[in-house]
């Protein structure tokens, strides 16, 4: 009987492929275990197996894998459905899945070598026979692949054997076997054992009596160990004795010193010892009491609780009871970056239970999790990540917590998979049985309505801890100001006087501005012209930090023109402002205090954002400036004010949640303020005061927020109320894709009717020199999303065969949020 596998390719090919494998090949195989696969004439790719089988394919020949790459699956049959979910929600490929869910590292990159050991004698007669072919071949010839040695064993499944003959010393490789993932090796070094007597240290100290920088290495050695009774880093040793690599070469080379390799995680916790979870107060106590007993019924449960209520110290109760139950935990959230505070408060509860899945990690870093993961290890039990750390492989999830739930980074936008992590975190969560709570301050209309509806519980959590108020929020009417002379640059004099009184009682103010860079468009005081992208359909926002103009959209710079381009003209004009210009404000205004700013300019790399984060938790910063990377659950003691520039752009954003969107983004910011005993303040400068979003933010009213957005949702059939598929077609010519658009929404029309809208141009109708269409599909709840998938992809197809149409690129975007 001939046997087949299927396998999942990380292309963007709607199915799977079939390879054939020996009937041994067959028995050894499972799902989840990597292969390499010949594709197309000459490529190699890294497969996962998605099923065994004997079924020939009928529309072409299987051909023959090319190695197995795992002694057991990686992937674990948990995630295979989970993936079949996402490509099938999301309309996506499993091969879009498994190159969004596997850390690169395990995807092949080149050979490993496999070399003779280096020990001369090895006994023969310890080797099997397939081991001694391999040694033999290799007292022929200095090296051999794996591949080679495939083919002189006849078989495709070799790593048991080379794994074998390293085990007997008969071979060495030299490289992590078909891997990119290589552990990392820390080098330690001791005192040769000849010297572990005492006399013979003392002979050793005496020989070495004229060698002075040796004998301080080998004394320093000797008291670190003994201090620390553990092993010794060469780099501890080396700084410690002060004695150079090259000396403690030397010693080596001498035989007085022996080095050694230990494995290590590149992730150490290096902590004091676990320790007590806080004692809830009455609030948080009867949150916690309503949580358990809605999960009695409920898979998932929302959970309101204003800023600073405490909402981290419930998840730490729930958290506690599902590990002393063996079970693992995900801890999702928005942007790990941002949350090296909760990072830091886990790890003094759980420490070395928190692993922490971070996109900022190495691609080692991320094997490393995903491994402590796939093995259950205790290392791990506690997973703290964002989105992407729900393709880990769980295989015991007992909890998952989705915190700041209402936040947009949970959803990918590109590439594909689209997916919406919260979403998909409850279909994981329903996989293993595990409850799902989401929390926030300031709950999506999605889960809000959702809990309204009884498909999710829900529990309330009103006050602040230790009863602190929430802060007072204050509308400052700009046009008023602006027409009496009270502003100074983009400051009224009430923001200055509150931040003059914040100040000199020594306390911290936080001004948040939606835009980063100095301004968003530079205009021409005679004609009128402003410099654009050239490859994107926007204005360039000056930098005036490096004096550039840039492109927000597409990274395009340029140096900071010195006239107009279009007239000539030296007098040029800035319109609108971004942080930097009110960083710039601030210094001039506020001279003697220490301003920083944060935003995505000021916080690339790895520690980028802590080292700020740290500065204004250390006061080293009186006033922070930035973005609404300002917005995510930070707890700072010392804020009492938080300024807010300015809420009309925000309110003005042309999309239907961008009130929602203000809402919550206000009242976050918001939340920053005031956290100890002492009343926040929290003033918003607008053009007007009047707005309903600003009256709901400054009365914390997000009942009346809900109930109004809803009212538009219901109007205007937009989700929750409908679910909605955004299809976006690019294409650098601009009458191929109106063409291709007007084609595409006509058939759907065919079938959906009025509840498709477009094609429409976008705000921002060409980026990097595609031209964007839009068409949105609007599914009413008791339509069939399935069906509708189904029908959207019959649509795609035939497109996709029109000649003329075949290059437009065709983007599905399901729940566009
Ligand atoms: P939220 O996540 O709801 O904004 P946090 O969990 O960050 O609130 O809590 C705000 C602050 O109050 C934190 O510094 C936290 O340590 C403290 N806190 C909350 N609950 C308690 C408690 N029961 N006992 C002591 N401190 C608490
Ligand atoms: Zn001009
Ligand atoms: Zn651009």
């Amino acid at each position: 009987m001939p046997h087949f596998i299927d396998v999942i390719i990380p292309v963007p090919l709607q199915k799977l492929f079939t390879y054939s494998v020996t009937e041994a090949e067959s028995q050894f195989l499972k799902p989840g275990m990597r292969v390499a696969v010949p594709f197309g004439k000459s490529k190699i790719y890294t497969g996962i197996v998605f099923k065994v089988h004997n079924n020939e394919p009928t529309a072409y020949e299987a051909k023959d894998i090319q190695q197995i790459l795992d002694e057991a699956p990686i992937v674990n049959p948990p995630q295979l459905k989970l993936w079949e979910w996402i490509a099938s929600y999301y309309m996506c490929t499993l091969g879009d899945v498994m190159r969004a869910a596997l850390p690169n590292a395990f995807i092949l990159e080149s050979e490993t070598v496999v070399t003779k050991s280096k020990l001369k004698t090895i006994d023969e007669s310890n080797l099997k026979d397939d081991e001694f072919l391999v040694y033999e071949a290799l007292q022929h010839q200095s090296s051999l692949k794996i591949h080679d040695i495939s083919n002189i064993l006849d078989k495709k499944n070799v790593l048991p054997v080379i794994k074998r003959l390293i085990e007997k010393n008969a071979v060495s490789v030299e490289e992590e076997v078909y891997e990119k993932y290589r552990p990392k090796l820390v080098r330690f070094v001791k005192l040769h054992n000849n010297y572990a007597s005492e006399s013979a240290l003392q002979n050793l100290l005496e020989e070495l009596s004229r060698a002075p920088k040796q004998s301080e290495v080998v004394l320093t050695l000797f008291s670190i160990s003994a201090k620390t009774k553990k092993p010794v880093k060469v780099s501890d040793l080396s700084e410690q004795s002060g004695g150079s690599s090259a000396i403690i070469k030397t010693l080596i080379d001498k035989g007085i010193l022996e080095e050694y390799h230990i494995q290590m995680d590149r992730v150490q916790f290096e902590g004091e010892e676990a320790e007590a979870s806080k004692k809830l107060n009455e609030y948080q106590e009867t949150a916690l009491t309503e949580i358990k007993s809605a999960f009695q019924n409920q898979q998932v449960t929302l959970l309101h609780g204003v800023t600073s209520s405490g909402k981290t110290e419930i998840y730490v109760k729930l958290i506690e009871a599902v590990i002393a139950k063996g079970r693992q935990v995900l801890y999702l959230l928005p942007e790990i970056a941002l949350t090296a505070q909760l990072i830091n408060r886990l790890q003094d509860y759980f420490g070395e239970k928190v692993s922490v899945f971070h996109s900022k990690y190495s691609s080692h870093e991320r094997v490393e999790v995903w491994n402590n993961v796939l093995q259950n290890s205790a290392k791990a039990q506690i997973i703290l990540g964002a989105r992407s750390s729900i393709f880990l492989p769980f295989s015991d999830l007992g909890l998952i917590v989705v915190d700041e739930e209402h936040e947009q980074s949970f959803k990918q936008f590109d590439p594909a998979p689209r997916y919406q992590a919260r979403d998909t975190a409850v279909v994981l969560g329903y996989m293993h049985k595990a409850n799902v709570l989401m929390g926030s301050a300031t709950p999506s209309l999605e889960s809000y309505f959702n809990a309204k509806q009884n498909k999710y519980g829900f529990v309330e959590l009103k006050y602040r801890h230790n009863d602190v108020l929430m802060p007072d929020i204050e509308l400052v009417d700009i046009k008023e100001k602006r027409k009496k002379k009270r502003m100074k640059g983009h400051f009224s004099d009430r923001l200055m006087e509150e931040m003059t009184e914040t100040l000199e009682a020594g306390q911290q103010v936080i001004l948040f501005q939606n835009r980063r860079g100095f301004s968003p468009i530079v205009e021409c005081n005679t004609c009128g012209h402003s410099p654009q992208c050239p490859n994107c359909d926007v204005s360039l926002t000056y930098h005036q930090y490096r004096s550039q103009l840039r492109c927000h959209y597409c990274g395009y710079v340029m140096a900071m023109i010195k006239g107009c381009t279009a007239c000539g003209s030296p007098e040029l004009d800035s319109k609108g402002f971004g942080t930097e210009q009110i960083e710039e404000e601030v210094k001039v205004l506020f001279p003697n205090h220490k301003v920083a700013r944060m935003d995505l300019d000021t916080t690339r790399g790895k520690y980028g954002y802590e080292k700020i984060i740290t500065a204004l938790e250390q006061q080293e910063i009186d006033i922070l400036v930035g973005t609404q990377m300002l917005t995510k659950g930070l707890d700072f003691r010392n804020v009492r004010l938080v300024g807010i520039m300015n809420a009309d752009n925000m309110l003005n954003f042309p999309d239907f949640r961008a009130h929602e969107r203000s809402f919550q983004l206000m009242l976050q910011v918001s939340g920053r303020a005031g956290r100890t005993q002492e009343r926040g303040k929290v003033l918003i400068q607008t053009y007007n005061p009047h707005h309903n979003i600003l009256q709901q933010v400054s009365t914390n009213n997000y009942i009346d927020m809900f109930n109004e957005q809803m009212n538009d949702r219901y109007n205007f059939k937009y989700p929750p109320v409908y679910k909605q598929i955004k299809i976006t077609l690019k294409h650098k010519d601009y009458n191929r894709v109106e063409t291709a658009s007007i084609w595409y929404a006509k058939s759907l029309r065919q079938l959906f009717g009025d509840h498709v809208l477009g094609p429409e141009s976008p705000p921002i109708a060409r980026i990097r020199n595609q031209f964007h269409k839009n068409i949105l599909v609007k599914i009413p709840k008791k339509q069939s999303l399935s069906k509708t998938k189904e029908a959207i992809i019959k649509v795609n197809n035939s497109f996709q065969s029109i000649k003329d149409f075949r290059s437009v690129r065709v983007i599905l975007n399901v729940d566009n949020f």
